[in-house]
């Protein structure tokens, strides 16, 4: 089927749904938007890529595949909202951050013989929020988790599929539950040390030595520091409703900061031995432009 003849419909014009819009409408999907404020319906609207944008839920009906892409803590209204005026068959699929609670709602709302619901995850963002910040590329050679809750859905999982391919994303199949331990270590425990790290400069008592440190806090600073200058709500809700995760992931770095403490008492070959080590890994994880090049344990 041509892309001009699938109808993608996108709830939540901010960065990632706008980024989405901005890709789909240049690979020639046809895009209904609904957003919530005045300001980004407009601003949606002065982009011309949609075929309609509004603030009503039920102008998605129709579209053929439907992103949900507003805060995680509207979800469940949005399920609920979607669930009563879908009256085609349609794909439902989501953004939110976390995923074994959002499959949860989504079996739990979606009762309607006209949706098939697939939770998914883009492993994309910066610390940006609102359709000012949506570009196009944002997806570019990222991975986008899925986890279909019904595998026998081939159909659809490849529909759902070909847009997010149409994106630039690669996609990866992932149970929710290794999801959001994953993303517990990799996403929301770094959010929380690096606001610590912001915290633990910021809450000095002693104003000179304060002021002097973020006087010279340079690019090791910044690059620890970048996801700390991010949208509260979307912190909010993930380190809240993974917190199980993110607690047992700040056990283990709690045991891995105390290993390198003791390193610092080692002999000096002891100690590099260690950094080494480390340094390797992180080395492997990306390329000098920033994408993950990690290729298995076993690559
Ligand atoms: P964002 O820039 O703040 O965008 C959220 C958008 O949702 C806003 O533009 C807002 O619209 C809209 N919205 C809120 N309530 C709504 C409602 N009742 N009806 C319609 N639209 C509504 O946030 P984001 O970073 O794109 O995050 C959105 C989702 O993406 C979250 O679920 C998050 O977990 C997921 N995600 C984020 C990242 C990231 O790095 N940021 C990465 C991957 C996944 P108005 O502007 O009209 O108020």
């Amino acid at each position: 089927m041509l892309n001009s003849n699938i109808k993608v419909g996108i709830i939540g014009l901010g960065l990632i749904g706008g980024s989405l819009a901005k890709i789909l409408a240049q690979k020639n999907y046809s895009l209904v938007g609904v957003s919530r404020s005045d300001s980004t319906i407009n601003k949606a609207r002065e982009l011309n890529i949609f075929d309609k944008v509004s603030d009503k839920v039920d102008d998605v009906n129709g579209c053929d595949v439907i992103f949900v892409c507003t805060p995680i803590n509207m979800m469940g209204e949005m399920f609920r909202k979607l669930n009563e005026v879908m009256t085609n068959t349609c794909i439902i699929s989501d953004v939110a951050s976390i995923k074994a609670d959002i499959a949860d709602l989504g079996n739990d709302k979606f009762t309607s013989e006209f949706i098939t619901f697939i939770p998914g995850h883009p492993m994309a963002g910066t610390e940006k929020q609102g359709i000012d910040y949506a570009f196009p590329t944002l997806f570019n050679q990222a991975k986008w988790v899925i986890c279909p809750i019904d595998p026998s859905k081939k159909k659809e999982i490849g529909l759902l599929s070909q847009i997010i391919k149409d994106s630039g994303a690669n996609i990866i199949y992932c149970n929710p539950h290794i999801h959001d331990l994953s993303v517990a270590l990799i996403s929301h425990m770094p959010l929380l040390i690096s606001m610590s790290l912001v915290d633990s400069v910021d809450s000095l008592e002693d104003f000179i030595l304060k002021e002097n440190a973020f006087y010279l806090a340079a690019s090791g600073f910044r690059d620890t520091t970048r996801i700390a200058g991010g949208n509260p709500e979307l912190t909010h809700d993930m380190l809240n409703l993974n917190k199980k995760n993110v607690l047992k992931a700040l056990e283990m770095f709690e045991c891995s900061l105390a290993k390198l403490k003791k390193t610092l008492n080692n002999d000096k070959q002891e100690a590099m031995d260690t950094y080494s080590e480390l340094s390797e890994v992180r080395q492997k994880l990306y390329s000098e432009l920033g994408s993950n090049v990690f290729k298995g344990l076993s690559g």
